[in-house]
């Protein structure tokens, strides 16, 4: 039977290992920290992947996860608005989340190595040859989960690494009186901010801020008191919430360049394949997404009911029919955020013509699957 490697334990890589270890076929998956860890994101998923997740016995339910129905949304200056999500979500940590899928798939047979970084992908005419910690590895299939931006994109030097990109993303927990059913979008100049309840009780607070606005206020304490607190809604947030984390989880460099789902016969998914903007919500849900694509494709390959060219290339087509256009929308969108003008004309769409709101929100989501 072919084996496959995985590179990168988040929603994609460890949706993809579950779903292969399942099918039978021997899979490695590769993380280079170790569960449980946090990570910079919002923990607002996307209802669209409650069908799969339930499919295969990982929805977490055993958390009971809020469910959240509306969205509100205010400007720089603190105009607000509610609408309702047709679809919503649901709200976990990937702290737990990610911790609870890792059981599931160890119990499925696949092997997860920990703490263990992939630094160099080779394809040989006939499979990869793959270096993590020094020690060398074979498969027939190579699949990068690895995120946003790693190692082994320099190391298979990827073009969208050329470009700098401007973004920091900041994420605390934190104890405060959030409606259960509501994700927040709050803006202030340079950037937005989400909150919305996971498990326990808590709050999930994460922004994504433009690198000039962090250099120009030289540390986050003073970024925030300076220009999130502008808006009254953060405001209150920062004064009266309780904060749960010593110091915030931040990132930098964060990419929505293009970059595309293969790579040196590599088949790359979730942020690593493209990452949408954060304030639409769906990273998650399509990272969940294309590891039922990339189950399916390579699982048809390590069957030998398809040749490794058709493996790729049915791969890329179904990534592109349903990911290239929510990518280009989330773009476009994003340009309606971080600016006091263009965070009023969004609070004011919303209000007063919420059939377009809403056509623009239905734009960067999928169906469930
Ligand atoms: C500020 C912010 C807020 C967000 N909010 C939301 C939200 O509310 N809802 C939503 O749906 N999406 C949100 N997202 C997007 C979401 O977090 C991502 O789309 C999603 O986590 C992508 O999953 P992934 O599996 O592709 O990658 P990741 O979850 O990033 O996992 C990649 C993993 O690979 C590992 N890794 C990297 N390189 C290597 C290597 N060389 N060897 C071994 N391991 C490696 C990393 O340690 C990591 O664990 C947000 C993103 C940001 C930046």
């Amino acid at each position: 039977m072919a084996t496959v490697v995985i590179v990168g334990g988040g929603l994609s890589g460890l949706l993809a290992a579950l779903q292969l270890a399942k099918q039978g076929i021997p899979v490695t998956l590769f993380e280079r920290k170790q569960y449980p860890f946090h990570r910079v994101c919002g923990e607002y998923i996307s209802n669209e992947t409650v069908p799969f997740l339930r499919s295969l016995g990982v929805y977490p339910s055993v958390f009971q996860p809020p469910v959240i129905r509306e969205l509100q949304l205010t400007s720089v200056n603190g105009r607000a608005v509610t609408l309702p999500l047709d679809l919503g979500g649901f709200g976990i940590s990937r702290f737990s989340f990610d911790a609870f899928l890792v059981q599931h798939i160890r119990a499925a047979g696949a092997t997860v190595k920990e703490q263990s970084e992939v630094t160099q992908v080779t394809f040989n005419g006939q499979g990869f040859d793959v270096m993590a910690e020094g020690q060398s590895w074979t498969a027939d299939v190579v699949i990068g989960a690895h995120g946003k931006r790693s190692r082994l994109d320099t190391t298979l030097n990827r073009p969208f690494l050329r470009k700098r990109s401007p973004y920091v993303g900041v994420k605390y927990h934190i104890r405060y009186d959030q409606p259960r059913n509501r994700i927040s979008l709050h803006n202030f100049e340079n950037g937005y901010c989400g909150i919305s309840q996971v498990e326990d009780g808590k709050s999930n607070l994460c922004y994504l801020v433009h690198r000039d606005a962090v250099k120009k206020h030289h540390h986050i304490p003073e970024l925030e008191k300076a220009v999130l607190h502008r808006n009254p809604y953060l405001k209150e947030i920062f004064t009266n919430a309780e904060f749960l984390f010593d110091r915030p989880e931040v990132i930098n460099e964060i990419s929505f360049a293009t970059k595309g789902p293969l790579e040196g016969h590599v088949l790359m998914g979730g942020d690593a394949a493209g990452m949408i903007t954060p304030l639409c919500g769906n990273g998650m849900a399509m990272a969940i997404h294309a590891s039922k694509l990339l189950a399916e494709e390579v699982g048809a390959f390590c069957r030998n009911e398809i040749t490794r060219d058709q493996m790729e290339q049915r791969y890329a087509t179904r990534w592109n029919n349903l990911f290239a256009k929510r990518l280009w929308a989330g773009r476009q969108i994003q340009k309606l955020f971080g600016s006091e003008w263009a965070s009023n004309l969004a609070v004011n769409l919303a209000r007063f013509a919420p059939p377009i709101a809403n056509f623009l929100i239905r734009q960067t989501h999928g169906q469930p699957f």
